[in-house]
């Protein structure tokens, strides 16, 4: 195989950032319960699975966290390393789906396709690139049917009346990634105790489905899986046995990633699943747990009708991805502000190539966003003094924070990236994939390409025939091809 050139020209920029600031990344890890350098297993490839949304209704701003959060951590690595494959999963199957979807008279299917379309576009508009691949649970149930039989054959499961369950009494470890006892374990999970099962502990990898409900054939008659089976079978698919980062909210840790681990590292003869866990803290709403019946349940959707999408991330990522965040509109119209500064403190200048250092060190520092914010602050201080670098760091600084993508008038104008999303949904996932490995710094980076694709949208509508061609041609120079078609203009590497 011909070797990949932006790979390596990435590969000296990853080398040459970690010389020339001589940091390296360290995260939390919370199977250890401690900060760690970040070491990949391959660091030509690193490897990511962050548990996505179960899609029976609309996000709320607390499941937009992980995903915003888990985005700067991606645009990082990406800086850092050759190649990441981002795998974000869609549970698309689940009781509370069946339940909606039996309420509203429609099939699972039909409900999870509008919620979950909605959710990627809802993410989109928070600045969150798509991840890698998008794999759905439905899609996956032959995989998650192949884990259960391995974990039969290996002792560490059972069949009992139409359900499977995981044995935890096989596993004398279980618990301790939880780092909780076996009391505080059934008190945490509120396991029920059915007659079926051998341990109140033991969990669901399959469960019988009735007429009325969704169901695959399986050795264990008609049914459907558990939830945790649905990660440990996808995280596989696609990322091999083990990977570098698994990621999710800290509400997860127990009994979700507990029951992952247990799963995978029992159907492996005991290889790890993940190197680093990665756990985002909760999130409440002007002062309290989000509730319907306190009126602070606050719907993505909703939210991107009263404020900009960029404002709402950047209120995300004020506070540390592991303190807890108090979520609250005042806070949103403070980050609109910051904004309004620093689009006026980056005006027109392009990104530097570079990093600002303090802002790496700070990325490097287990995610450090309300410090890289801090340095931010710093860089328009001097911008809006006149100082052009400091505006080209800033929009560097920008880039891997997922904020002060757009020009100085789109942003006042009040436009909106939704053409980026219709640019992103023409590319299947699977696509992106090699599109991002591909992104090469002596191309333009993903984000330019995007910034370009929407100027010429712009520029066309405007009827500028001449700079439409201009960009199309300027791109095709860096190895981009456009495509236009009914749903938008979609991109590609040359050859
Ligand atoms: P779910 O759809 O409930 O499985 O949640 C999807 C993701 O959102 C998971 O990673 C959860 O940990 C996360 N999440 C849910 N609620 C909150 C919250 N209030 N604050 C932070 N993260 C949350
Ligand atoms: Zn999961």
């Amino acid at each position: 195989m011909r070797p990949d050139p932006s790979i390596t020209v990435n590969n000296m920029k990853a080398n040459k950032l970690r010389r020339d600031f001589d940091v390296t990344l360290t995260v939390y890890n919370t199977a250890t319960r401690q900060k760690e350098p970040f070491e990949p297993i391959d660091p030509q490839h690193v490897r990511m699975y962050v548990c996505g949304p179960t899609v029976y209704d609309y996000a709320h701003i607390g499941n937009a966290r992980p995903v915003v959060v888990f985005d700067v951590l991606v645009r990082l690595l990406r800086r850092l390393y050759p190649k990441v494959t981002y795998v974000r999963n869609i549970t698309d199957i689940d009781d509370k789906i069946n339940e909606r979807a039996r309420r509203e008279g429609v099939s699972i299917g039909e409900l999870t396709e509008g919620t979950a379309k909605v959710y990627q576009d809802d993410m989109a508009a928070l600045g969150a690139l798509p991840p890698d691949v998008e794999p759905r649970a439905t899609a996956h149930v032959r995989q998650m049917i192949e884990m259960t039989e391995i974990l039969i054959e290996k002792g560490h499961a059972y069949a009992a009346d139409g359900h499977v369950l995981f044995d935890v009494t096989s596993m004398p470890a279980y618990g301790d990634f939880a780092n909780r006892s076996r009391d505080e374990m059934i008190a945490g999970a509120r396991v029920d105790v059915a007659p079926y099962k051998k341990d109140p502990m033991d969990f669901v990898l399959w469960k019988p489905s009735d007429d009325e409900t969704p169901g695959w054939d399986s050795p264990w008659g008609r049914g459907r899986p558990g939830w945790a089976i649905e990660c440990s079978a996808m995280g596989k698919e696609y990322l091999g046995v083990t990977f570098d980062i698994h990621g999710g909210g800290v509400d997860l840790v127990f009994p979700h990633h507990q029951n992952e681990i247990a799963q995978s590292s029992c159907a492996h003869d005991g290889a790890a699943l993940a190197t680093y866990w990665m756990h985002n803290g909760f999130l409440m709403v002007e002062g309290d747990k989000m509730s319907k019946s306190l009126g602070n349940f606050y719907t993505v959707h909703d939210l991107l009708k009263e404020f900009r999408g960029e404002a709402l991330r950047l209120t995300l990522i004020a506070t540390h991805y592991r303190s807890p965040l108090d979520f609250t509109k005042a806070g949103v119209a403070q980050a609109k502000r910051t904004l309004d500064r620093w689009y006026r403190a980056v005006d027109d200048v392009e990104a530097a190539a570079e990093l600002p250092p303090s802002v790496f060190a700070a990325l490097s520092d287990d995610l450090n966003t309300p410090q890289a914010i801090a340095e931010m602050h710093a860089l328009a201080d001097k911008a809006l003094a006149g100082d052009r670098d400091a505006a080209a760091s800033l929009r560097a600084a920008g880039e891997v924070m997922g904020l002060l993508q757009l020009s100085r008038e789109d942003w006042e104008k009040g436009r909106t990236k939704a053409v980026w999303v219709r640019v992103h949904r023409a590319v299947p996932a699977r696509e992106v994939s090699t599109v991002v490995t591909a992104k090469g710094f002596g191309r333009y980076s993903e984000e330019t390409i995007e910034r370009l694709i929407a100027e010429r949208v712009e520029a066309r509508k405007a009827k500028d025939f001449g700079r439409a061609d201009e960009i199309r041609k300027d791109l095709e120079n860096k190895g981009v091809v456009l495509e236009d078609g009914p749903k938008g203009t979609s991109w590609r590497l040359k050859g």
